[in-house]
């Protein structure tokens, strides 16, 4: 009889063709193929349980609160009121959690076109989809880009916290939806996304700079470090219709439980190193 003394399971992510992130992986403790891609959850050792959508990591308990706190409470600060919001993708539930945290929130919305994403995060990601049974929140199964394109002058601010531009995320990073979403924002409505890493994915960041330039009047990228993304270097674009993220007063900023974000950072995360500057300087819309 062999005796197995030790299973040794390792997940890998491909980032290109030249690089690939293992994690020792404790327990696989779902995988299936929903209507639109294919959706893994894993207890891992160092970043414990981890949603994983078409063999790309979208977050894990561990380092989950850098990512949503950075995409929610840059756009919402800036904002003096926001009241109204609305989340294309999203559906772990992270950033409706951290947007639940600001008093003067009425609504907010979820545009996820894979309810089995919703289920698998109720089910696994409880601390991160905790905000979804929220009663200001209405999930709606839909694809964001028709949802978006069905609203007009609706929201305070929109947050596109999508995947990869790969399968049904492909047109969350095309000029005709970020135009879509000036629409759908109010007078002085705010629009953020991820827009993939500055270092990793240097093939299509100006172009998803440039397109959303193209469109509002104010756009400046931010930065932060999302360790389990390939590269770490992670940008979000926004854009805004009136209102400046550098313009706000750092003291008006509440406390409301950080663990990334400060007044301090929101400042600081738009200040570019010089390569990502120069990469942004050749941004076209349609490369
Ligand atoms: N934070 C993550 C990242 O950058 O890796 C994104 C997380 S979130 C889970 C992304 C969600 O967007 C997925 O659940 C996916 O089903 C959803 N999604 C993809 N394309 C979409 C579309 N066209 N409309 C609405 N949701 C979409």
């Amino acid at each position: 009889m062999v005796e197995v003394e030790r299973m040794d399971l390792w997940f890998y992510e491909q980032s290109g063709p030249n690089l690939r992130v293992h994690y020792r992986v404790k327990e696989l403790l779902e995988k299936k193929k929903t209507e639109y891609q294919e959706l893994v959850v894993l207890d891992t050792e160092r970043y414990g349980r981890t949603l994983v959508l078409d063999g790309a990591v979208q977050t894990t308990i561990r380092d989950e609160f850098i990512y949503h706190e950075m995409i929610v409470h840059v756009p919402l600060f800036t904002h003096p009121e926001p009241k109204k919001v609305l989340v294309i993708g999203g559906g772990d539930g992270g950033s409706v959690r951290e947007i639940l945290k600001h008093p003067t929130i009425e609504e907010v919305h979820l545009a996820e076109i894979d309810r089995e994403v919703v289920a698998a995060a109720r089910e696994y990601l409880p601390e991160i989809s905790s905000g979804l049974s929220d009663e200001r929140v209405q999930i709606h199964y839909t694809d964001g880009i028709k949802f978006v394109a069905e609203h007009s002058d609706a929201f305070d601010v929109i947050i596109v916290d999508s995947p990869d531009p790969v399968g049904p995320a492909v047109g969350l990073y095309k000029q005709d939806f970020y135009s879509s979403i000036y629409r759908a924002l109010k007078a002085d409505g705010i629009f953020v996304g991820q827009t993939e890493s500055p270092w990793s994915n240097q093939d299509i960041v100006p172009g998803i700079f440039a397109r959303i330039k193209a469109v509002f009047p104010i756009t400046r990228m931010y930065l932060t470090c999302v360790p389990t993304y390939p590269g770490w270097m992670w940008s979000f674009t926004l854009g805004s219709k009136q209102h400046d993220p550098l313009d706000i007063d750092p003291t008006s900023i509440p406390e409301l439980g950080f663990r990334c974000y400060t007044p301090a950072l929101h400042q600081a995360a738009f200040v570019l190193p010089r390569f990502v500057e120069e990469l942004l300087s050749s941004a076209e819309p349609n490369k």
